[in-house]
């Protein structure tokens, strides 16, 4: 039987919260602390840990035995769902984007999820696309049995609320708080959490796509108003920082990481934490906090 409670993983709740003294901001007079949601726990870093848990915790009071989620090849949240159904003993089912993957050696990211015992199920992207749709989750069903699906990214409205515990985290301690956002979940629930006169930011790595807002902006309406009924906080998202797309970067998003690692000695993570502390470093340049406040980036992972 599953574990009752992802609490016996005994995480480092609530995450440590450091200031640094960062040259950008200090000139600007501006107070940069890193909360340190890598930390959570090892094999379910930053918000995967506050997004999954309390769909564990729904899965194991349902009495379910198995979870079946998605990702890309590179996917953490694959890898996090792999390693909670290890340690809490959930069945687990990994539907991969890519059906030509099938053929090719696992990278290693994908070798995690295998060693710790997901079953990996690769699709084509045209399929993945309609992973939601009930012929696809039918025909998944038929294939894997019973299992509570949870959603790319591991987003749902479960995640949001699990999320706005790392708002209450913040609470009086900082003035803005900004986090990368890939499937919107996180920043969802942090803006719910949030103190009314704390703002939260939200850094895309995913191209929007277009002239219009980014997606995300609707996603995580969405994803508010299925976790609590309606908008909640103050948030926004920057969208100018994705440095060409999901996965992507540029000479000067390395540049600028490279240097923050020389200045701190912090590896970053590239794909999500690098963009986003160049987002924040950006705004600061551009005057965007006011000298005196306090900006707090979310550390979402390590490389
Ligand atoms: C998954 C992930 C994110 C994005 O979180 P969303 O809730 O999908 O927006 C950010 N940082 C890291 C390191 C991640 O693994």
């Amino acid at each position: 039987m599953p574990r009752p409670d992802p609490a016996v993983l005994r995480p480092r709740l609530p995450s440590p919260l450091q200031e640094i003294e960062d040259d950008p901001f200090a000139r600007r007079g501006v107070r940069l602390l890193l909360k340190r949601d890598d930390l959570i726990h090892p094999d379910l870093p930053g918000n995967k840990w506050r997004k999954l848990a309390p769909n564990l915790r729904a899965a194991a009071a349902a009495g379910e035995r198995a979870l079946l989620t998605f990702g890309g090849a590179y996917s953490n949240h694959l890898r996090a769902t792999a390693a909670a159904g290890r340690l809490l003993g959930f069945a687990t089912i990994g539907v991969v984007r890519g059906d030509e993957l099938a053929a090719a050696p696992l990278n290693p990211s994908l070798a995690r999820c295998a060693a710790d015992g997901m079953r990996l199920h690769f699709i084509d992207r045209s399929r993945y696309r309609r992973k939601t749709d009930p012929d696809v989750l039918a025909g998944l069903h038929d294939r894997f049995g019973a299992f509570r699906v949870i959603p790319e990214g591991g987003s749902n409205s479960l995640a949001a609320e699990g999320c706005t515990e790392l708002g209450r985290e913040l609470r009086g301690a900082a003035d803005t708080v900004a986090v990368a956002c890939g499937t919107g979940g996180t920043l969802a629930g942090l803006a719910a959490g949030l103190g009314p006169d704390q703002q939260a930011v939200g850094i895309p790595v995913l191209r929007g796509g277009g002239d219009g807002p980014h997606f995300l902006q609707e996603t995580v309406e969405e994803l508010q108003r299925a976790a609590f009924g309606g908008p909640r906080g103050d948030w926004r998202l920057d969208d100018r920082f994705h440095c060409g797309g999901y996965a992507r970067s540029t000479p000067a998003l390395t540049a600028f990481a490279d240097a923050f690692e020389d200045r701190h000695g912090l590896p970053l993570e590239r794909t999500y934490v690098a963009k986003l502390l160049y987002g924040l470093t950006t705004l600061a340049e551009e005057g965007a906090f006011a000298p005196g406040s306090r900006v707090a980036a979310v550390i979402t992972g390590m490389p």
